[in-house]
């Protein structure tokens, strides 16, 4: 028998309602929690909250834990790591897990050119160092990246960052010589043009129009990108598109970026995401799936680039002992059957998508590649209005059912479970999102 969430109280229930107060008056008030979730534990796609409902996630803690929660031998590898040591800090120190897992990435990494890695403990740690370094080793000053972009929320990663401007309301002024760019976003292409016949025409752009008339192209360090976009809407650039803005980029000598810290590792079926665009970057950017929850972010850069002295950059907690064996386990995990799995439940959710699309006006794109899949929220299919409240209640109306989704971009939702996703999950949190979509759908009119 399949097995279903089970929501036995009212949400949020007692206990859950006890800790939202408590919440409120002691945490940040910054989060943005859509829903009242409140999380005891978690098995694989399933988790628990303090009030016993069980839920079927397939936010997977914002496309981290892609190993499932708790998968018991990344558990084990915790255990086994934290008997030893738990922190010498590999900024002043060697020990193994830092240099094996260094090691391990520089290998995975697409191309065959010499890698190294620095370690950090988060996305925008490691979009950071992606930075800094852009500078170090160009000395040069500017770089570029893209509307709807997110690289995080520290100073340099939130500079480059576009996604909304809640991130950047009263935090003027940013570093400086960012110019951001139309993202390929074919669905509300910026230059209201249709690919293919446009001919990628925002790749053009820069170098006719932009490298001629504000940017000098041999001032720009970098050019920041996700391979696919993330909090901006899970959008799913043009198969050349990647190819086109890198051959741009090394006309001028600029260095490409890819920040792969939500697209990357195992979840779109490949490794990283920019494979499936065959393009090897200069410097990528990873965290979330790296190590199934635990805090580690890392930079891979050629080692030709990555070239900067000692004590340019560094971080106490960075390349942690235990996140570097989780990471271990995790990639082991991807590389065993995740990685695959990731591919073909994907194509399985996608089609799935697509079938209710024929039946719900309001699901206007379905996109996605593997297990990072968008749904975006339109009034109609003609006007391609957004229909960003209708998204919210459609969020909230799965969770009351016990599925757990996130939004992305201003009208979209995501699924983005654990790779360890079952066909029957799938079945699952398809049958609870059409009843979602439904009950909106009939409680009121857009
Ligand atoms: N880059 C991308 C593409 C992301 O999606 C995120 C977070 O969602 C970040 C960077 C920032 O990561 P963190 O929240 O770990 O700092």
């Amino acid at each position: 028998m399949r097995k279903s969430p089970q929501i036995k109280t009212s949400l949020p229930g007692p206990r859950a309602s006890k800790l939202i107060k408590l919440d409120g008056t002691y945490v940040s008030p910054s989060y943005t929690r859509i829903y009242p979730l409140v999380v005891k534990k978690g098995t694989g796609l399933w988790i628990h909250d303090v009030d016993d409902n069980v839920f079927l996630d397939f936010t997977a803690g914002i496309a981290v834990n892609a190993t499932g929660h708790c998968h018991p031998e990344v558990v084990d590898a915790i255990k086994k790591q934290a008997d030893k040591l738990l922190h010498m800090s590999g900024t002043d120190f060697y020990y193994t897990s830092q240099i094996v897992l260094a090691e391990k990435l520089a290998l995975i990494a697409p191309g065959n050119e010499g890698k190294r890695v620095y370690f950090g403990n988060s996305g925008a740690e490691a979009v950071e160092a992606a930075f800094k370094l852009a500078r170090w080793h160009t000395k040069r000053e500017l770089n570029l990246a893209f509307f709807g972009a997110f690289h995080g929320r520290t100073m340099g990663a939130l500079s480059l960052t576009a996604s909304k401007t809640v991130q950047k309301k009263h935090y003027n002024p940013f570093v400086p010589g960012i110019t951001h760019i139309p993202y390929p976003y074919c669905y509300r292409c910026a230059y209201n043009l249709c690919y293919p016949e446009c001919g990628v025409a925002c790749v053009h752009w820069v170098e006719d129009t932009l490298f001629r008339t504000t940017i000098p192209p041999e001032e720009v360090a970098a050019i920041f990108v996700e391979p696919i976009q993330g909090e901006g809407g899970y959008i799913v650039p043009p198969p050349e598109f990647h190819r086109q803005m890198y051959k741009v980029a090394k006309k001028y000598g600029i260095l490409y970026v890819v920040d792969e810290v939500q697209s990357g590792m195992g979840r779109t079926g490949k490794m990283f995401a920019i494979e499936h665009f065959g393009v090897n970057p200069d410097m990528m950017a990873l965290a979330k799936v790296i190590a199934s929850g635990l805090p580690l972010g890392a930079l891979v850069a050629r080692s030709d680039i990555m070239d900067w002295e000692a004590g340019s950059h560094a971080s106490t907690f960075g390349g942690n002992p235990v996140s570097c064996q989780a990471a271990m386990k995790t990639i082991e995990l991807l590389e065993q059957d995740l990685m695959s799995n990731a591919a073909a439940q994907g194509d399985y959710l996608m089609t799935g998508l697509r079938e209710l699309q024929k039946r719900h006006e309001c699901m206007g794109d379905v996109r996605g590649k593997g297990l990072m899949v968008g749904v975006e929220l339109v009034k109609d299919r003609e006007s391609k209005a957004p229909a960003r409240v209708w998204r919210t209640k459609i969020v909230k109306a799965a969770f009351e059912r016990g599925l757990l989704l996130l939004g992305c971009g201003e009208n979209s939702i995501r699924f983005c479970p654990a790779l360890t996703v079952t066909q029957a999950e799938i079945d699952e949190c398809l049958s609870i999102f059409d009843a979602a979509i439904q009950e909106v759908a009939d409680s009121q009119s857009l």
